[in-house]
């Protein structure tokens, strides 16, 4: 069994009436890619935050690399590297001196430092601004800019919270990468998002949260197995007429059926044949439809059978 690197105790954490983190419990083993999905505002900064003694909390206890989490607790955070949700850089300093600033909190050597500084920068592939203020660069620049300041001293231990939020499709994928690049190296990432497509493409276990609890917990696989729903069809069509939709209804092995604006979706459990069962009923009927296509359940669909609400994604 992989050694522990964070542990989180019964952890509470209340703004006055709300509890932003309830009874939360984690376990993270050295190696992993931990991901926290959960909508805005389930509180995954606020775990975050309190997991660093960044944050005071009301209850409970952590303990990272085996010792207990204080605000004190230097020789943890050197071997922690921190991406926050909101990019925290120096405007007065340029990209190299940022990145250089950062490195230098905890690594005295200057050759070394000089060459972590240069590892992270490569890493990144910001080497065409070193020059650069922060003003100056593009949400996505600013990002990996967040990103190389946090890595460069090479922590054990990533902690990067919702790191592609206002990041374009190709910075997001690079951050992705890299990621995934950091975690092969050695280090064990805690990665949060409301993003679940991001979640799923890199993360080895999962911690679904909702109003600061853990709802669920485990790989992707382990967790489409907890629910249900093994397929859900959709058919791209308005308005189906009622009859149609109770005879789809009454198939075996389809237990829900909804109608949006312009597409009927048909979530199945288990079964075979159940696209071809639908399509005979439909093509009986003679209802004007476009595309169908069916897939596999997602984290949403997970998401959406503990709640009983959506997980948003990608566009807000
Ligand atoms: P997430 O990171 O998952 O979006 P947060 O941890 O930021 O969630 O927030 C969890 C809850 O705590 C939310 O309801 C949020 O409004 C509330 N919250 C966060 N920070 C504060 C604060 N400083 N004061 C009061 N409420 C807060
Ligand atoms: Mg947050």
């Amino acid at each position: 069994m992989n050694e522990t690197v964070v542990k989180i105790e019964n952890l509470v954490k209340r703004y006055k009436d709300l509890i932003a983190v309830d009874h939360l419990n984690l376990e993270i083993k050295k190696g992993e890619v931990y991901g926290l999905l959960g909508p805005n505002g389930s509180g995954k900064s606020t775990t975050i935050n309190s997991m660093l003694s960044l944050l005071s909390y009301d209850k409970g206890r952590i303990e990272i690399f085996g010792k207990e989490m204080t605000p004190v607790s230097y020789d943890i955070k050197k071997k922690i590297g921190i991406i926050m949700q909101d990019v925290a850089v120096f405007d007065e300093l340029t990209v190299y001196e940022n990145i250089d600033y950062f490195c230098g909190l905890y690594i005295k050597d200057k050759e070394t430092r000089k060459k972590y500084v240069n590892d992270a920068v490569n890493f990144t592939g910001l080497n065409d601004f070193l020059k650069f203020y922060p003003k100056k660069l593009s949400g996505g620049l600013l990002r990996r800019l967040n990103i190389a300041c946090g890595i460069a001293h090479k922590p054990e231990l990533i902690i990067l919270d919702e790191p592609t939020v206002a990041v374009d499709p190709q910075s997001r994928n690079r951050i992705l990468e890299g990621i995934q690049e950091l975690n092969q190296n050695g280090a064990t990432i805690i990665y949060t998002s409301h993003y679940m497509e991001e979640v799923e493409q890199i993360c080895t276990r999962i911690a679904i949260m909702d109003k600061g609890r853990k709802i669920a917990e485990g790989t992707k696989e382990e967790l489409k197995g907890m629910i249900k729903n093994t397929e859900t069809i959709t058919v791209e069509t308005d308005n189906v007429p009622d009859e149609i939709l109770k005879k789809i209804n009454s198939l075996s092995h389809i237990y829900e059926t909804e109608q949006n604006e312009d597409k009927l979706i048909i979530r199945c459990c288990g079964g075979k044949h159940n696209l071809i069962r639908v399509l005979n009923i439909l093509q009986e009927s003679e209802l004007n439809f476009g595309r169908v296509y069916t897939e596999l359940p997602t984290l949403n669909d997970v998401f959406l059978e503990i709640t009983g609400k959506a997980l948003r994604d990608r566009e807000e």
